[in-house]
């Protein structure tokens, strides 16, 4: 069981633990140090203390030897018998990784007639793929999913997961986490081995105004979602050569039961677009953004928008951009009416070339516009689709 204790004798009240602790769970009382109910056992306050003051044991399961925890693996997720491109993404990333570790990379592969994407995965970077092709597998379900994860991790004990930051992922992977009791990084931007061969997951902190490194010292796996268009796929290599293990567990029963499956996806998916039109607060009304939706529809891209727009209700979550929406990386992005915070900016990944249009020529989109137009985007929007038409 861990455990925390100040020994009173030893303790001088020099602050120090209260400084270290990330919690603010310490107190000084009386000249002495108190640990109040804010603590999490982290030991970030025993490692501070030049006194030896704190009397800090860790969990026998977290102290264990950590050694024995090898490889990495990525979470490949599939809808229908397609890969989400997230999970090639993400063994590009891994081969570098596993490169700096010297270890291999395993894909773990879950759903029903699914096997043949094992081939795949092997292709974009795998160098061994766990195959769990059940029936009882084939819709996602965050418990059925969790358990057997779970199950798997801790029979095979990788020392770095995985999991793509899609809306199953960011489901899956704390699920996994806490029933494993190890740390999870979401939504990462960055991933990298420092020299001590820890994972440093980088990613957005405080409202995206600077990035965090965070590193899991303690326990295994260290995990991390990182999202979609973040990383690029290596090109795939069907030559080379891979294992391929079928798994068969007995089956894990939810509490949910799907009745049935309703696609929602309105229009091209944000992922796939090569041309995106994005239309901001600037465009005034609901009714207007049909301006836009005709904008895209000419050049055949897909319709996105700012925040506010979904807060509004005027647009579905699924096309939001932004540090709390999707991350694109088009070839075109068009900014309509979008200030240009940095919480939308955080969703715009490798993109050719962006063009705003906003009536203000101060906006902070400018900035990272390639091309600007300073215009009353009702009134520029109806010009170029003329324009594009007539061109057509
Ligand atoms: C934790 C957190 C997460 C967030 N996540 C996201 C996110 O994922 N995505 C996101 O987008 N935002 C996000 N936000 C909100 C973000 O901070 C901004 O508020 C939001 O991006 C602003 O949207 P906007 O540019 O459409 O609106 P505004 O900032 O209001 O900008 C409207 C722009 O339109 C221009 N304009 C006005 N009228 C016209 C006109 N007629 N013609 C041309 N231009 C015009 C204005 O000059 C202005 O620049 C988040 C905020 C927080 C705190």
């Amino acid at each position: 069981m861990a455990g925390i204790n100040i020994i009173k004798d030893k303790c001088v009240g020099c602050k120090a633990c209260m400084g270290a602790c990330p919690f603010g769970a310490i107190e000084i009382v009386g000249k002495k140090a108190v640990i109040t109910e804010k603590c999490t056992l982290c030991g970030a306050c025993a490692e501070s203390c030049k006194f030896d003051a704190i009397d800090f044991k860790r969990d026998e399961r977290e102290s264990s030897d950590l050694s024995q925890y090898k490889g990495i693996w990525v979470f490949a997720e599939q809808r229908y018998g397609k890969l989400k491109t997230v999970s090639s993404e993400l063994l590009g990333k891994t081969r570098e990784l596993s490169s700096l570790l010297k270890t291999q990379v395993t894909s773990v592969l879950f759903g029903h007639n699914i096997e043949f994407l094992a081939h795949e995965l092997i292709a974009h970077g795998a160098d061994e793929v766990l195959v769990m092709d059940e029936e009882w597998l084939n819709d996602f379900n965050d418990y059925i999913y969790g358990e057997a994860m779970t199950a798997l991790i801790s029979e095979y004990k990788p020392e770095i997961v995985l999991v793509g930051a899609t809306s199953k992922g960011r489901s899956l992977a704390p699920y996994i986490s806490s029933s494993l009791k190890t740390g999870l990084t979401a939504d990462c931007t960055g991933l990298s081995i420092d020299e001590g061969g820890l994972l440093v997951q980088t990613r957005p902190a405080f409202g995206g105004n600077l990035m965090a490194e965070i590193i899991c010292p303690n326990n295994r796996p260290q995990m991390a979602t990182v999202r979609p268009k973040v990383f690029k796929p290596l090109e795939p290599d069907y030559k080379r050569r891979g294992k391929i293990t079928r798994i068969h567990k007995k089956p894990i029963e939810g509490f949910v039961k799907l009745l049935k499956n309703i696609d929602n996806s309105e229009g091209q998916s944000l992922s796939d677009a090569e041309i995106i039109v994005s239309v901001g607060r600037g465009i005034g009304s609901a009714g207007n953004i049909r301006l836009a939706k005709e904008l895209a529809d000419v050049l055949g891209g897909a319709l996105a928008s700012s925040r506010p727009l979904v807060d509004m209700g005027w647009m579905p979550y699924s096309r939001q951009v932004g540090q709390t929406g999707k991350t694109v990386a088009p070839k075109i992005y068009i900014a309509c009416g979008i200030s240009g915070a940095i919480q939308h900016l955080a969703g715009l990944a490798d993109i050719d070339t962006i063009i705003a249009i906003n009536q203000d020529p101060d906006a902070p989109i400018f900035k990272v516009a390639n091309y600007g137009i300073v215009a009353d985007v009702k009134e520029i929007l109806p010009v170029l689709i003329e324009k594009i038409k007539g061109r057509l």
